[in-house]
């Protein structure tokens, strides 16, 4: 009997209970018993809800909660607390205050009386997810021991007390001391060893004592999660590691091995071959061509497998006629029903919660809809099908219903639009193209636009009050007229400008007062994109991301911001920039449609991005940005991968950005510094001015764009917006300085690093005043 395994599910609970109850607690509302017994209900609904729907005994995981992060929970467990945070619990008063510990290390502690001030651990993107995962330190020497309170076994023993027989699921020794770093002094130590994998004789012990007492708890098998096999790995260093740890801990409790996000590919022969497990998981939604490989690993090495067939970061409804043949495909191999599992591809935690709440949604697309609880079904609804004997009534009829779903959505008219279908059917060459090269193109702007040397502007966004949002907040809620939001929204851009001339800014931003999000106010206004009410995904501790739904065809019904950047720019002399958000970045922090390749859906949403800009033109606008700040993150995880992603990531910028005359001057931003491995690709997007986060890293950046030959407008971000500190102009004018050493004076743009959006009024006037004093004295010295 071929059975349903999950491998994690969401935390926050259906209506954001545990971000509210964590947020209760730090803002000292909920004291830390009622933080605890909180989330102790909170898991005891998942664990139920998982239960019901028909997960067996055994299949269902726990230690997949957090309080803030999963490597948090274990550098806690690890006892892997780097010094600094060690006296954080006793300053505040607390005898032996874990959570205290725990969460100064996730975001940080400040307490001036009581003389605390320690700044969280790094936080990393956790694989190609949105999801942020606090990053271990480690130093030369560091010793492992488990924690006085072992996580995993309370939290299996607890379920085990409601009745319900859990898999504990703990982050592998290996992915967790690849994902970690040498903390800074170790780094200096000549002793310190090269590979973060010479710690694995003092953690592996930990690891044994960690299963030997799930063991005695009662569990059956421990899920043990090494996402990194999903990455490029040196296998002569990682093979005898993955040996030695694998015949270890498996010769205590049964193993369930699981990467997701992607192939084992060469990883499968190399590393996993000979390992001591029990059963094998494999993502099949992002892999599938991985399964006839998966199948003779298998049989060979008596292996069972996890199929990964119900999409753990998406929300589409799964196809579950073409994952029942997939399964029946396996079986017809000979691989035993009962060492054959179906489950999700990954943790189900990047998934929303559940379309329950989702009561506004049009209900055509909702049904083409599962999140995480929905997705529970449909593994259960799988694995059920393939029972031997005939399928119930019920059976039968939920599986009509997922296969009448899917055809309704495949068949819809709301996600075809002929329109948009032609033009891309039609996507000659010379659209991704701007009609001259950079050279001539600059020589009609700088005509045009007749700016002085070291030209001084911002990113967009300039500080978002609480007036401004709760403005919008009244529209929404039908306490606010449009036109009286309308004309507020006017007074706040007349005021952005007013400010700018006053500081001597030359190229002005409207200030993005009128936009919530910038992905959310494109999406809003594009056809194609749905907005979920509940459709929530944590992203870093307590903090949840909506991502908007992509469900067909997009196109831009009318202009999207035409009206307020004009109206900003016919209320100033002065240049005023366009603002747009990027396909790239669009797509990236949407849920994207899985009918169609990634490429086409960005081409679209370029396409739509590309009328924009030529009606912002027509409209007068002379600077336009198209901010792309999530091209990094769309890199795939395997280098063999890039080089396609990155030429349609590309040419999705220029198709978006290549309609305008060659005197339209357009402009490209990127939240990140580290263009190391992705120089040629900015180099192709053929934009005339780029601004880059710089002010917090090395000039060594700059040497690149030396190196390279960049040739056009270059603006690295001067100084740090990420914190209220004002820079002085010493600070600043010695930086740009520095950055002469290699940038021609002729490309350079003075700029912050990022959106002022989330500063305050007071610290932005002081640190843009300071910013153009520096124009003015660079001007003065050229
Ligand atoms: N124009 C946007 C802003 O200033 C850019 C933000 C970003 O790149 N993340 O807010
Ligand atoms: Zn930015």
């Amino acid at each position: 009997m071929v059975r349903a395994l999950n491998l994690g599910f969401p935390r926050m609970g259906a209506n954001r209970d545990l971000k509210k109850l964590v947020e209760a607690h730090w803002a000292g509302k909920i004291d830390e018993q009622a933080l605890i017994d909180g989330a102790a209900k909170i898991r005891a609904a998942h664990w139920k809800i998982q239960a019901d729907a028909g997960i067996a005994a055994g299949q269902i995981p726990s230690n997949d909660f957090a309080f803030y992060d999963q490597m948090l929970d274990h550098i806690a467990l690890f006892q892997v607390t780097p010094a600094r945070y060690r006296d954080v619990a006793a300053k505040a008063g607390a005898s032996v205050n874990e959570l205290k510990t725990y969460f100064a290390m996730g975001r940080g502690h400040q307490n001036k009386d009581l003389g605390i001030d320690v700044p969280a651990l790094e936080m990393k993107k956790w694989f190609d997810t949105n999801y942020h995962y606090m990053v271990p330190e480690f130093e030369a020497n560091q010793t492992f021991s488990l924690a006085s309170f072992v996580k995993p076994v309370a939290e299996f023993k607890e379920a085990k007390a409601l009745g319900i027989t859990t898999r504990p699921v703990i982050v592998g020794p290996i992915t967790f001391l690849h994902l970690g770093k040498w903390a800074r002094a170790a780094n200096k130590e000549s002793a310190a060893p090269a590979s973060r994998l010479a710690l694995l004789d003092a953690l592996l012990p930990v690891y044994e004592s960690l299963l030997q007492q799930l063991k005695e708890a009662g569990a059956e098998s421990v899920q043990i999660d090494e996402p990194i096999l999903t990455l490029d790995l040196p296998t002569e260093e990682y093979k005898p590691a993955y040996d030695r740890v694998y015949s270890r801990l498996g010769g205590i409790l049964p193993i369930l091995l699981a990467s997701y996000f992607g192939r084992y590919g060469e990883n499968l022969d190399r590393i996993v071959k000979g390992l001591k497990i029990q059963t094998l998981h494999a993502d099949l939604v992002r892999a599938p061509e991985e399964l006839d490989a998966l199948v003779a690993f298998a049989k060979d090495a008596h292996v069972g497998l996890s199929l990964g067939l119900i999409d753990g970061r998406n929300i589409w409804k799964a196809d579950l006629a073409a994952a029942k043949a997939t399964v029946e495909k396996v079986l017809g191999q000979g691989l035993p029903a009962d060492q054959l599992f179906v489950s999700p591809s990954c943790s189900l935690l990047h998934s929303p919660h559940s379309l329950a709440a989702e009561e506004k949604m049009n209900p055509v697309i909702k049904n083409w809809l599962a999140f995480a609880v929905e997705k529970l079904d449909e593994v259960v609804l799988l694995a059920k099908s393939l029972a031997p004997d005939t399928p119930s009534p019920e059976v039968q009829a939920a599986l009509a219903q997922n296969r009448a779903a899917n055809q309704d959505r495949a068949a819809s008219k709301l996600i075809r639009n002929d329109q948009v279908q032609a033009r891309m059917a039609d996507l000659k060459d010379d659209l991704f193209n701007r009609a001259a090269p950079y050279p001539v193109r600059a020589k009609e702007q700088a005509d045009k636009l007749k700016l002085p040397l070291f030209p001084t502007t911002t990113i967009g966004s300039l500080p978002q009050t609480k007036e401004i949002r709760m403005s919008r907040l009244k529209l929404k809620k039908g306490e606010m007229t449009e036109q009286a939001y309308d004309e507020f929204i006017g007074q706040e851009i007349l005021g952005c400008i007013k400010k700018q001339e006053e500081w001597g800014l030359d190229v002005l931003v409207h200030g993005e007062c009128e936009r919530n999000d910038m992905v959310e106010y494109f999406g809003e206004r594009l056809d194609g994109y749905v907005f979920s009410q509940n459709g929530w995904v944590q992203s870093y501790g307590s903090r949840c991301v909506k991502p908007p739904i992509i469900f067909g065809d997009v196109s831009r019904p009318k202009a999207m911001t035409v009206r307020w950047s004009k109206y900003a720019a016919e209320r100033t002399e002065k240049p005023m920039k366009g603002m747009l958000t990027g396909p790239v970045t669009m797509l990236q922090w949407s849920f994207v449609r899985n009918d169609q390749p990634r490429k086409l859906t960005t081409y679209q949403l370029a396409l739509a991005i590309r009328d924009e800009v030529v009606d912002l033109e027509t409209a007068g606008i002379a600077c336009i940005q198209i901010d792309e700040p999530a091209i990094r993150e769309g890199l795939p995880l395997r280098r063999s991968d890039w080089a396609t992603y990155l030429e349609w990531a590309s040419a999705a910028f220029r198709l978006s950005a290549a309609g305008v005359q060659n005197a339209t001057q357009i402009h490209s931003h990127f939240c990140y510094s580290d263009f190391n491995d992705i120089f040629p690709t900015i180099q192709s997007l053929d934009a005339d001015v780029i601004t880059i986060e710089n002010s917090r890293s090395d000039l060594k950046l700059l040497k690149a764009f030396e190196q390279y030959g960049y040739q056009a407008g270059i603006g690295p971000g001067i100084y740090d917006i990420h914190s209220p500190r004002v820079p002085s102009v010493e600070e600043m004018k010695e930086r740009v300085d520095a950055m002469l050493v290699f940038l021609k004076k002729e490309l350079l743009w003075l700029n912050p690093d990022c959106g002022l959006k989330t500063r305050g009024w007071a610290e932005t006037e002081a640190a843009l005043k300071n910013l153009c004093t520096v124009a003015r004295q660079c001007r003065e010295a050229a």
